[in-house]
């Protein structure tokens, strides 16, 4: 039988959890009560919760008894879509409220060789736990009944955690699923841990063994995505390349000093008034283009398709490493370019792109002008559009993008200012 930790976390739970995410988890318990299952809430949110530090993800829950039919139960009364996928007894809600609810059968797994997919069969919360990654994700925290709030910790994840210390379950953890390598780094990075001596040995035996192959990569490239959307992932990077385990990846991937000194100036630069006026953009893309800053084109794009990448980040890491040269070259030039010259050069690039540059050089000039693109010149706009065009009798077709784009040149260099300049110029040139 497994450990049942004496002790109960509902108080802490009633501290630390936002009201609303509480009541979710008590709706959980007494829904799954009615139901006559045992329920869990599991995973990082119940390491986050003894941490107290927050958890923005999904919250995972475990059912003993069928997770399917149960959430498509409690989907009905929290009157969420439900998403289920049978084959694996998981199902996902997604509540306006609440974002993602991942629920799943509990369930054992078995690899019936390295690295490949497990297979699954149904069981109780100490065979869903022993089948997790590390003693600090392998607690449960009852939800159903009087026993709401008790602590399952079958492997010591609350002393690890106060220890500070990444411990894998068994000796092969890593050779069955090498995506927790990935893992194990990420959260060492993130929490500021330490790998136990066995499980850094599993680890370093576990590349050694595999470097040849063999690993799938589409998982791993999810765990090295995750790992780059990390608040700050230099720590683990740093420790990625020491091990070894980016040639996972791919042997030409480089995270050793100057590609460190390239991941500060990208934090660094998100942290700054630049990146804080323009949009949004994907900063695990332009982590991705420094740390294959040695790669050629076409072995990025072979790595990237392997990868299974969406569009946008792969459409941005090629643009920015099949440009750099070229534009970071033309920046540094000495004499000040036209800012409709500028614009030229640099229109039509991404977003992550041009941080990608910023990140990429120390030349002050070359940071100069590409801030000068973002905050001021880009969105530069004649006053004149197809409309006023075609009121001065001109015919829709190419020619109005030459016209707008002349007129912008125009404004951009000072040459042109206000509608009615850019009417006469117009009129001048082509009535
Ligand atoms: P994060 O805070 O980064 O979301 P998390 O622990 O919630 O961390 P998830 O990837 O959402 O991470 O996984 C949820 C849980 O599923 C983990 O806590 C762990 O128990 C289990 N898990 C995830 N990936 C693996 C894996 N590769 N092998 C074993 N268990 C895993």
């Amino acid at each position: 039988m497994m450990t049942v930790d004496k002790k109960n976390l509902s108080g802490l739970m009633r501290r630390e959890l936002p009201a609303k995410v509480y009541r979710l988890l008590k709706t959980v318990g007494a829904e799954g009560k009615k139901s006559g299952l045992p329920v869990y809430l599991v995973g990082g949110m119940v390491r986050d919760l003894l941490l107290k530090v927050e958890h923005d993800f999904d919250i995972d829950i475990v059912v003993e008894g069928n997770g399917v039919t149960f959430a498509k139960y409690l989907g009905e009364r929290l009157s969420c879509k439900v998403v289920s996928h049978s084959r694996f007894g998981t199902a996902t809600l997604f509540s306006q409220e609440f974002g993602r609810i991942d629920l799943a059968t509990a369930r054992e797994e078995y690899y019936s060789s390295p690295a490949a997919l497990p297979q699954v069969s149904p069981s109780g919360i100490e065979y869903d736990l022993n089948r997790r990654d590390f003693s600090i994700n392998s607690m449960a925290v009852r939800l159903d009944g009087k026993g709401f709030g008790c602590l399952y910790d079958h492997f010591g994840g609350q002393g690890d955690l106060k220890a500070g210390i990444i411990r894998s379950l068994y000796e092969n953890s890593f050779v069955d699923d090498p995506t927790r390598i990935f893992r194990a780094i990420r959260f060492q990075g993130r929490f500021a841990f330490r790998l136990e001596r066995a499980t850094g040995r599993q680890i370093r035996n576990t590349i050694s063994l595999i470097k040849q192959g063999l690993v799938p990569l589409a998982r791993i490239g999810d765990e090295l995505l995750r790992l780059l959307s990390e608040d700050d992932p230099r720590r683990a990077l740093g420790r990625l390349h020491a091990l070894g385990a980016l040639e996972l990846v791919d042997a030409a991937l480089c995270s050793g000093p100057v590609s460190q000194r390239m991941f500060g100036r990208i934090i660094k630069l998100f942290a700054s008034r630049t990146v804080s006026r323009c949009e949004p953009a994907d900063r695990a893309a332009i982590f991705f283009m420094a740390l294959a800053r040695r790669m050629k084109t076409r072995q990025t794009e072979k790595l990237l398709a392997s990868l299974r990448y969406r569009k946008t980040f792969v459409r941005a890491v090629l643009q920015g490493r099949g440009n750099e040269l070229k534009v970071i070259k033309k920046l540094s030039a000495g004499r000040e370019p036209r800012p409709s010259a500028l614009v030229r050069l640099l229109d039509g690039l991404s977003l992550e792109c041009l941080f990608y540059f910023m990140a990429c050089t120390t030349d002050k000039q070359v940071v100069r002008r590409l801030t000068s693109y973002l905050l001021d010149l880009r969105d530069v706009k004649p006053a004149c559009n197809g409309g006023d065009l075609n009121k001065l009798g001109l015919k829709p077709g190419p020619l109005y993008d030459r016209i707008l784009s002349e007129l912008r040149d125009g404004l951009l260099d000072g040459k042109l200012g206000g509608k009615k300049q850019e009417i006469e110029y117009v009129t001048e040139r082509y009535l």
